[in-house]
């Protein structure tokens, strides 16, 4: 299966991932861990995607299409199908998708697309925080560890908070992705793609609703 998760940033996307690579076995492809892990290797683009992501603002195109290309091009790709999350993130991105796609022989089965009213996503953001081992990810008041302090999945005690989930970052985040996502979301119904979920509910319910839309 070869699926897109879209939605806002603290929409939901990840923590549904976890769920859907789990259930489907397809490989998870999400360009803001890769920038993340980029950066923590300190490699020259990641060092060229934090001065970005710092302030909000979207890694230019040519280097986000460029990973994507790169990493749809391996061989456990064809194989097992894959989840990209956070990726198309402008309409070029979309674009330029649909020509590596093309290029690979690769049809997208379905748009998994998490609504959520915008107004919740500066708290869904602000209280997220990640097991830096294993990539699991919490909320502190709707999504909490068993142990406080202690991930669930791998038992790392190292748990962080995201630098670009404080508040004044979060707000140009939310403006950049509403801006780009309406002509990303209206190029994938002209082609029949999107399964549109209500990402308001709790966690475990929004899981069963992508359930019930993939099969
Ligand atoms: P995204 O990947 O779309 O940016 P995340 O999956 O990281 O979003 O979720 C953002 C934050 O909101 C996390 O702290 C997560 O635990 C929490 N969260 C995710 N889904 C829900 C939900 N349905 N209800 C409440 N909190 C949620
Ligand atoms: P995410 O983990 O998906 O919230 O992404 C974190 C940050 O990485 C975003 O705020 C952007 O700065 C950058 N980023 C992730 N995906 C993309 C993308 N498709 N295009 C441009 N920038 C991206």
């Amino acid at each position: 299966m070869n699926l897109l998760i879209m939605g806002l940033p603290g929409a939901g996307k990840g923590t549904q991932a976890e769920f859907i690579v789990k259930n489907y076995g397809v490989n998870h492809i999400s360009t803001g861990d890769m920038f993340r892990a980029a950066i923590k290797n300190e490699t020259e683009m990641g060092k060229l995607a934090k001065s970005f992501i710092d302030k909000g603002e979207l890694v230019p195109d040519e280097v986000t299409n460029g990973i994507v290309k790169e990493r749809l091009a391996q061989e456990d790709i064809k194989a097992s199908g894959f989840l990209l999350d956070g990726y198309p993130r402008t309409f070029d991105q979309a674009l330029a998708l649909d020509a590596m796609l093309e290029e690979l022989g690769i049809t997208l089965d379905a748009v998994v697309n998490i609504e959520v009213d915008p107004s919740r996503l500066v708290e869904r953001l602000s209280g997220r925080y990640i097991c830096r081992n294993c990539g699991a990810t919490y909320h502190k008041i709707f999504n909490p560890t068993k142990v406080e302090g202690i991930c669930d999945v791998c038992g790392s005690h190292d748990l962080y908070q995201r630098a670009d989930d404080v508040p004044e970052t979060v707000k140009n985040r939310l403006d950049v992705n509403i801006k780009e996502s309406a002509p990303i979301l209206g190029h994938y119904e002209m082609l029949g793609l999107v399964k549109s979920i209500d990402g308001g509910q709790e966690i475990a319910k929004v899981t069963e609703d992508i359930k019930a839309v993939l099969g």
